[in-house]
């Protein structure tokens, strides 16, 4: 495979342009490439498992805009939806039988649900699920743990991982101290931390709002003895458990994270969930939901207020609907975890050839991997373990895959995805690919 595949001219002077007209010439911090260094390719299409940037150059997508494309780019089903509903009317301010229909498909999928509601990105669903816990439990204090990423509402942006961490800042400007005074922020998966915080302030915290599998510090799982005490802890102080499923939900399993905590521990079940990014399916559509009596809390019925413009859009609930319908296909998890198992164990075969350290985990079509500072380093279990991960070798491996055609996401501390769209050919051009990225030297 030739390294050499013309030259990124056109994404070069977009980016000059775009960085006249928009701040750091991006719409989200992570797309400007800071954390690896270079210019941000521009895309112009997308096709299947495959992006193409300005230049006409051909990318392997890893990214999958971010985790909502998991049945690939332009999935005809999707398309066709998508259009017909376009063709009805964009938007009408007024109820629709199509978001009822994407709410009951949801509750059908997930069973801690009873009732949710729709908005339009993530950051408002968790904004909104942690306000409704505060209306619904009359307390003010929440938990958030140190990597986990639930949107960038002025109360969670403490020590939070994903974009905030290329800056190196602990906390964003212009969130005033008071507005944080009641977050506490926690390690992922210590269970002597959360011991803790409940036995100082157990009476006064409202919920705990918690990524089940971490996807914004790459791919970290939640133990299991640490998402049971979470569990006891909550339940025994009445504070809400909130599962951040945003990128988790449709994902990792056709029941989300949460189904898989509830194979392996009988009965398990979060007080409230997060849902967005596959649930729109490439579109701006994310959700809240809870039992019928937290959610009986929200306006019109009750005092938490919370509203949308554009709130159940009819093209976004097209979509999404047309994903969830794609993706709940028999064998279609099966097929999709598998690819994914498959990438990891050929992306460490690969670094074990070449004497690289390197570990991986994955869990339906999402995945993570580490350069690890020697072989004898485990998968890590928290951000600080991420954050000890051989960032130098993450950056020169990064840009050497991106010259052979291959995205992977632009930041050690982000998860990867793979599409129903991927299979054993762009696998292999990948291995093939790696093979020759990790001859390159580190640093
Ligand atoms: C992406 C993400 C969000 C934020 O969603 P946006 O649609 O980007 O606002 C929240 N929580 C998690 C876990 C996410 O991965």
């Amino acid at each position: 495979m030739s390294t050499d595949r013309g030259g990124h001219g056109a994404s070069d002077a977009l980016f000059a342009r775009a960085q006249q007209v928009i701040p750091g010439g991006v719409n989200s911090p992570v797309r400007a490439f800071r954390a690896v260094g270079g210019t941000p390719r521009f895309i112009a299409r997308a096709q299947g498992p495959y992006l193409w940037d300005a230049d006409g150059r051909r990318y392997i997508d890893y990214i999958g805009s971010w985790g909502p494309m998991i049945l690939g780019h332009g999935h005809p089903a999707v398309l066709e939806a998508v259009e017909r509903a376009a063709r009805g009317g964009l938007s009408f301010g007024a109820p629709t039988e199509r978001e009822v229909e994407l709410a009951e498909e949801i509750l059908k999928l997930v069973p801690s649900v009873e009732q949710i509601r729709l908005v339009s990105s993530g950051t408002e669903a968790a904004m909104s699920a942690i306000r409704l816990a505060r209306g619904a439990t009359g307390r003010a204090k929440l938990i958030k743990f140190e990597g986990c990423y639930h949107g960038h509402a002025d109360a969670l942006l403490v020590k939070a991982g994903s974009g905030l961490a290329t800056h190196g800042h602990p906390t964003s400007a212009g969130v005033p101290p008071e507005v944080v005074q009641h977050t506490i922020v926690l390690e992922y998966n210590n269970v002597t931390q959360l011991e803790e915080a409940f036995a100082l302030q157990g009476g006064e915290i409202a919920c705990v709002i918690v990524e089940p599998i971490a996807g914004n510090m790459n791919f970290v799982r939640a133990t299991l003895p640490f998402m049971q005490r979470l569990r006891e802890l909550c339940s025994a102080h009445g504070a809400l458990l909130i599962f951040d499923e945003v990128m988790t939900g449709f994902r990792v399993a056709l029941g989300g994270a949460q189904s898989l905590f509830a194979q392996a521990l009988p009965g398990f079940a979060p007080d409230m969930s997060v849902f967005g990014k596959v649930i729109g399916g490439g579109m701006p559509l994310a959700a809240f939901g809870a039992s019928r009596a937290v959610m009986e809390n929200l306006a019109p019925l009750g005092p938490v207020y919370q509203a949308g413009t554009l709130s159940g859009n009819p093209v976004a609930t097209a979509c999404g609907l047309a994903t969830l319908r794609e993706i709940q296909r028999p064998g279609f998890f099966d097929a999709l975890a598998g690819n994914t198992r498959a990438l990891v164990a050929g992306l460490l075969a690969a670094a074990r050839d070449a004497g690289v350290p390197m570990c991986g985990d994955s869990l339906g079509g999402m995945f993570g991997f580490f350069f690890t500072r020697s072989f004898e380093d485990m998968l890590p279990q928290n951000y600080g373990e991420v954050m000890a991960t051989d960032k130098e070798r993450f950056n020169a491996f990064f840009h050497a895959m991106l010259e052979r055609g291959v995205y992977f996401a632009p930041a050690l501390y982000e998860a990867g995805f793979v599409s129903a769209a991927h299979g054993p050919a762009e696998l292999d051009a990948t291995f093939a690919a790696a093979r020759e990225a990790l001859q390159a030297p580190a640093g």
